[in-house]
């Protein structure tokens, strides 16, 4: 019997388990069939937030963002490089601050971007600032 870890599905929020061994190889959604690891951040809106984050058993590192930063926006080809490069152990997201107010308050954001890393839906870890893919991964690696 192969381990399983419950995986979140982006596009429908279907929680899917999946054997550890098959998570390599492009699994799909059960129910609406979309790719549940993408090698690309998952944008997540209040909405979908606690479920993304309490119910996937691989750890989330979300990175609080918003379109008028510019740092926020020299780090996003960053981060997704990071993503695809972290795939499929560790899920990337984006939260824009802008539009999901009530997610950076939660979080107290004072300054972004901010990343922050969740395991089973705990923060354990967050950096303040712009990193390079190379330190992004590293940090991640780090920290999960
Ligand atoms: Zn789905």
């Amino acid at each position: 019997m192969s381990e399983l870890r419950h995986v979140v599905c982006p596009g429908c929020d279907s929680v899917n388990r999946i054997p550890v061994a098959r998570l390599a190889e492009g699994p799909r959604c059960g129910s609406c069939h979309a790719e549940l690891l993408p090698a690309h951040p998952l944008e997540l809106t209040t909405g979908k937030f606690r479920r993304h984050i309490e119910r996937s058993d691989l750890p989330v590192v979300v990175d609080f963002w918003a379109p008028w930063c510019g740092p926020c926006r020299a780090m996003a080809p960053e981060f997704g490089a990071a993503a695809a490069e972290l795939a499929p152990g560790v899920r990337l997201a984006k939260v824009n601050t802008d539009a999901e107010p009530e997610l950076a308050g939660q979080f107290a954001i004072r300054s972004i971007p901010t990343l922050i890393a969740f395991r089973d839906g705990r923060e354990v870890a967050r950096q303040s600032g712009a990193l390079s893919r190379g330190d992004l991964v590293r940090w991640v690696r780090g920290v999960v």
